[in-house]
């Protein structure tokens, strides 16, 4: 099994030879470093970014040159990525660093609506009934306009807004059916992401019904532990396999 989304301390991870030490041991064959990278420029962004210490877009020529010593340690495949954030009005500067840096393969991500961070269960716990299923159609927007750029290999956690108590439950049918019929004319895969299956969410991304609405539509996926620190990795891989064949989801490798 590949799995094509974890992180190290290049963005908020764990130390990068650990979590080549959690791959081995929970028997994988290729593991992917997807860090957080951010490029919109924005004021917002940069205070956000200064914040966590998500700088990629600085430090992945560092990182690559890790990547390849680790490769001579170990048989594992491991594949130099990136988690990309994405928002429609900052296509052309994400396209221009994905071209420069050359990773293997790009993970896009949308991790804000309407300037606040999904997951930020104060502001959204503010809002009323309507403003927060306004702030979910604009998540669906923002997912659809990402798969639509075909500037990514993986879209991450297609159904994020669901961790975040103030706004699960709000997604619909007829958005699962959009991000769907997106991503059946796209190049762009979801993937099973186990980044809140040991936390108390406990469900995988996307859920259940979600998930059979994309293999409806015939869409295939990658996995993704999104893993922060090597005990997680084990973990959620282990999770993630039991998951694929209890389903039998149809799981692809990247061409890379
Ligand atoms: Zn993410
Ligand atoms: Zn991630």
């Amino acid at each position: 099994m590949h799995d094509y989304h974890v992180h190290t301390t290049y963005s908020d991870g764990d130390l990068l030879p650990r979590m080549v030490g959690a791959a081995e041991e929970a028997g994988l064959d290729g593991v992917g470093f997807a860090d957080h990278c951010n490029v919109f420029g924005t004021e917002g962004a940069r205070a956000y970014r200064d914040a966590f210490g998500f700088n990629l877009d600085l430090t992945y020529e560092r990182r690559r040159r890790a990547i390849e010593r680790s490769r001579n340690r170990t048989d594992l495949r491991i594949y130099d990525a990136v988690e990309m954030d994405y928002h429609p009005d900052y296509e052309d500067e994400i396209e221009a660093f994905l071209s420069d840096a050359g990773f293997q393969y790009a993970i896009g991500s949308v991790h804000a609506v309407d300037g606040a961070n999904v997951h930020d269960r104060e502001h959204f716990g503010r809002l009323s009934t309507a403003e927060r299923e306004g702030a979910v159609e604009t998540y669906v927007d923002r997912v659809c306009a990402l798969v639509d750029s075909e500037l990514f290999d993986v879209a991450a956690h297609v159904d994020l807004v669901e961790r975040n108590p103030a706004l699960r439950g709000l997604l619909t049918a007829d958005q699962y059916r959009r991000i769907a019929d997106a991503l059946k004319k796209s190049r762009t895969v979801p993937e099973i992401n186990a980044g809140r299956v040991l936390d108390d969410y406990g469900e995988f991304h996307p859920s259940d019904p979600f998930v059979q609405t994309l293999l409806d539509a015939g869409v295939e996926f990658t996995i993704g532990s999104d893993a922060h620190e090597p005990g997680a990795l084990i973990d959620s891989v282990d999770r993630l396999a039991d998951t694929v064949a209890e389903r039998d989801l149809p799981v692809i490798e990247l061409d890379v």
